[in-house]
């Protein structure tokens, strides 16, 4: 099955070009109350590009924005879905990805912290795995950390008033939390591609194809977790990134055999998803690079309009008059 590209001492970019199922995250999705404090803050305060502004495919009446980089880049992508703060709040807990974790350039920290002091976000400081963190809360109470990155090449958007040398540059890891991390670690490194990179308490970092910033995973062993619950205020799945069409199915071939229920292949007009639900209760995504955000409008004017899948180009007209104005 695999390619014979064997190595007899293999490096780590020769590693991924083989067996790394995955090449790290695509997305993480999360679900908030008020799409303008969302944008305020993600884009306003945070300095992402609001990269795609649509609806919910499953329910055209609310919004599903998308933040990232300049091109939206699998791996610097955050999206959101919108319920009112009374359709319920979610719970924080096991059987969840429970952080929004972003690179940030080394020695930025500083001027972060006080950026969000300046905007009216409480910040604390903390070190993980050798890393600087500073931890805060989105608007709904979500947690957000910036890791200070050394070893980043990626490009932050610089579009905004953020500037260059403190640009967030998409995501840095994601936080996995189960009660036990045994299943989900069993997941990740034999039928995903990931590496146990270490150990610090409760908390094991692993690492897929190259490594570095965008592929690396946390898995949070919690054994006195509440249940997690979907609602405002949650992260509602995570996506992990692979090439193209084919090597999705592979994929999904794979985690089958494995013993996965795995969702047929959905057409998000962006990437194509299929979703599993891994066994400590995260539901998972394996959502392809292509075709983009470029695929429906301008690169230079991403996010702008509003785009509608064909499926509902013909509804535009009630669809736009059932949204809540953004300005
Ligand atoms: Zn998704």
């Amino acid at each position: 099955m695999l390619v014979a590209m064997k190595s007899t001492t293999p490096s780590p970019t020769s590693e991924s070009l083989v067996t790394s199922p995955v090449a790290g995250i695509h997305h993480v999705t999360a679900v908030a109350s008020d799409p303008r404090r969302n944008i305020a803050f993600y884009s306003g305060v945070l300095g992402l590009r609001l990269v795609k502004k649509t609806v919910n495919f499953d329910d055209p009446s609310a919004y599903h924005l998308y933040y990232g980089d300049a091109s939206g880049t699998p791996g610097s992508i955050v999206t959101f879905f919108y319920w009112p703060d009374f359709s319920g709040r979610g719970r924080v807990g096991a059987g969840q990805t429970t952080a929004l974790s972003f690179s940030a350039p080394a020695g930025s920290l500083g001027a972060w912290s006080k950026r969000l002091q300046e905007k009216g976000v409480a910040s604390q400081h903390a070190i993980r795995f050798g890393e600087e963190v500073l931890t805060l809360r989105d608007p709904d109470g979500i947690l957000v950390e910036l890791v200070a990155v050394s070893d980043d090449t990626r490009s932050g958007w610089t579009g905004g008033d953020v500037p260059t040398e403190m640009a967030l540059r998409g995501l840095h890891t994601a936080v996995l939390t189960v009660r036990d991390a045994t299943p989900t670690e069993a997941l990740l490194t034999k039928d995903m591609g990931y590496r146990l990179v270490r150990r610090e308490g409760n908390r094991a970092r692993f690492e897929a194809g190259p490594g570095g910033s965008g592929r690396l995973t946390d898995v949070l062993a919690d054994a006195s977790a509440p249940n997690g619950t979907g609602g405002v205020g949650t992260i509602h799945h995570i996506a992990w990134r692979v090439a193209d069409d084919e090597s999705q199915q592979r994929m999904q071939a794979r985690l089958m055999a494995a013993g996965f229920m795995v969702s047929p292949m959905r057409d998000r007009q962006y990437f194509r998803s299929i979703y599993y639900r891994e066994r400590g209760g995260i539901l998972f995504e394996i959502a392809t690079d292509v075709p983009g955000f470029a695929v429906d409008e301008p690169a230079a004017t991403l996010g702008q309009a509003l785009k509608l899948p064909p499926q509902f180009e013909s509804a535009r007209t009630e669809i736009e008059h059932a949204l809540p104005s953004l300005t």
